[in-house]
């Protein structure tokens, strides 16, 4: 894709090759992360480190916290879940993608090539690193968005974006519930074997006669109650102490 200093083009064997590549790790990327890797796409997140929802002072209207919880905090639990699905995250920013043969190339800020035959983007308000792409609708409401069909299709195959990078509300469960729908229209249109991603309790299906549907698990109950209880120590120790780390504000808000 880019020229080397000698014009010869990228170094082919630097190539670091994924199903799909993620670009942003906000609540969006990290959705979309979860499904694809748990339906065994080799899935890389790539992030800048500066979800907006950093700046939120106390997140109080994502479901599944009665009293609300730390956003920094809700990020390490998306991070944590994407890792347990088997995707691999790494900090960088994407400079530039474009088309090749059989997929998409990225390139980082340090200069590392990355391919894909999938790219989720899920940056937000950044577009410049699609400006290679011919055919990416890119509306400019004083910031930029990309212009998706309703299941987050971008008009280039292959190309999806999410959340709030595809306009959708300026909510975080709604951005992270984008990137999960975004993911799994991914994989319908991978056209591979899927039905849902759902864990189900052993003979939901096969009692009656059907086989586990591809994407779906039964478990019996010792797996159940082992599942239960990893769960119960990892979010005891996710919420043992408060987050260390400051929340973040605007960058216009001078400290006094
Ligand atoms: C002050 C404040 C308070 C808020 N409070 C609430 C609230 O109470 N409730 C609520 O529902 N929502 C709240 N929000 C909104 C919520 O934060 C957003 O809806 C949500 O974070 C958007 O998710 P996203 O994944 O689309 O974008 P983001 O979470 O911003 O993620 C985008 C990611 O893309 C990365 N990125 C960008 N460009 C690149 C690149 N070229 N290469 C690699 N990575 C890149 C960034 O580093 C970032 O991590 C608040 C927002 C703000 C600013």
């Amino acid at each position: 894709m880019t020229d080397e200093p000698d014009g010869t083009g990228t170094d082919e064997s630097d190539s670091d090759d994924w199903d799909v590549l993620v670009v942003g790790g906000g609540v969006a990327g990290l959705s979309a992360a979860v499904f694809t890797a748990r339906a065994d796409l080799d899935t890389l997140v790539v992030d800048g480190g500066d979800s907006i929802v950093r700046r939120n002072a106390h997140l109080e209207n994502y479901p599944g916290f009665p009293a609300g919880v730390n956003a920094r905090l809700l990020l390490d639990l998306l991070g944590e879940q994407a890792d347990r699905a088997g995707c691999e995250r790494r900090e960088g920013e994407i400079e530039r993608v474009e088309v090749v043969e059989d997929g998409f190339a990225a390139e980082t800020a340090d200069g590392e090539r990355l391919d894909a035959e999938y790219v989720i983007a899920a940056t937000k308000n950044t577009t410049d690193y699609l400006d290679a792409i011919d055919g990416v609708g890119v509306i400019d409401r004083g910031k930029s968005f990309v212009d998706t069909d309703e299941r987050g299709r971008t008009g280039v195959d292959g190309l999806y974006a999410a959340g709030r990078l595809a306009e959708k509300p300026y909510q975080a469960v709604i951005n992270a519930g984008h990137g999960a729908e975004v993911a799994v229209t991914l994989l319908e249109d991978d056209d591979r074997p899927f039905y849902h991603d759902w864990v189900a309790p052993e003979g939901y299906f096969t009692d009656r006669g059907r086989e586990v549907p591809p994407g779906c698990e039964e478990i019996d109950d010792d797996e159940r109650r082992r599942r239960e209880e990893e769960s119960l120590e990892i979010m005891r120790e996710f919420f043992a102490e408060r987050h260390p780390d400051e929340q973040v504000t605007h960058p216009s808000v001078r400290d006094e």
